[in-house]
């Protein structure tokens, strides 16, 4: 299956896309991780999104491109992806429904987080990640066992530069004038589903096997856990 989801800051797409990359077997394509990534080693790529990401604003449509098609390329993009925060403008989804076009491999399902401002701000003001593996924690919802200490690698939880308050604004900004526009062009296309952002994940979870399996793909758990 190949799927994009879109939606604002904070309505859960890395979240549930971590869930559904284990359950499915597919590939979770994020472009903030990479980003993020890229920055921890200190690339060229990293200093260039630096500036952008701490500001909360969009990374330039050409970057975030070439660095999807790279993925996309890879051979175990083959068995089906989800797509995490991109597209995020109208002309990052034109270059992706090119770029799947030239390779025979059509999205199947855009899936639109809507989600409540409540929600959002709850969970970004809270969210945590961990410095040097990126796991993501929120202080009530998902604590770790220690508090501040990462479960996984015991390094130290960090706020995201761009998940401050007075950068959490711009991003909502951003978002409305930036993405939201792409509901509507995916809505033309016959490819959007729209769910609920504000429910917990394992609900939202149950919601989007259903979706699945009423629009015909052959849901199939690989995870046993
Ligand atoms: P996210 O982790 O998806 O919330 O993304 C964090 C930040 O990375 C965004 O605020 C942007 O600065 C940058 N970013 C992630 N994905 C994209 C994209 N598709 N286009 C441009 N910038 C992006």
């Amino acid at each position: 299956m190949r799927l994009v989801l879109i939606g604002p800051p904070g309505a859960g797409k890395g979240t549930q896309a971590g869930v559904l990359m284990k359950d499915l077997g597919l590939i979770h394509v994020s472009t903030g991780d990479m980003l993020r990534e890229s920055i921890k080693k200190g690339t060229a790529l990293g200093l260039k999104a630096k500036e952008y990401m701490d500001q909360g604003s969009l990374v330039p449509d050409q970057l975030v491109i070439a660095l999807v098609k790279e993925r996309l390329e890879r051979p175990d993009a083959a068995k089906g992806f989800i797509l995490d925060g991109f597209p995020r403008t109208p002309e990052q989804a034109e270059s992706l429904g090119s770029t799947l076009q030239a390779m025979g491999m059509p999205l199947d399902v855009v899936l639109y987080f809507k989600t409540s401002i409540q929600v959002i701000t709850r969970r970004l003001s809270g969210r945590r990640i961990c410095g040097q593996c990126g796991k993501n924690y929120h202080v009530t919802n998902f604590p770790p066992k220690k508090t501040g200490i990462c479960d996984v690698c015991g390094s130290t939880l960090v706020q995201r530069p761009d998940d401050r308050e007075e950068t959490i604004a711009h991003r909502m900004e951003v978002y409305e004038k930036q993405t939201a526009p792409l509901i509507d062009h995916y809505c033309r296309t016959g490819l959007l589903a729209e769910v609920s952002g504000d429910l917990e994940v394992a609900d939202l979870n149950k919601v989007l096997m259903e979706l699945f399996k009423k629009r015909g793909f052959d849901v199939v758990l690989t995870s046993t856990s």
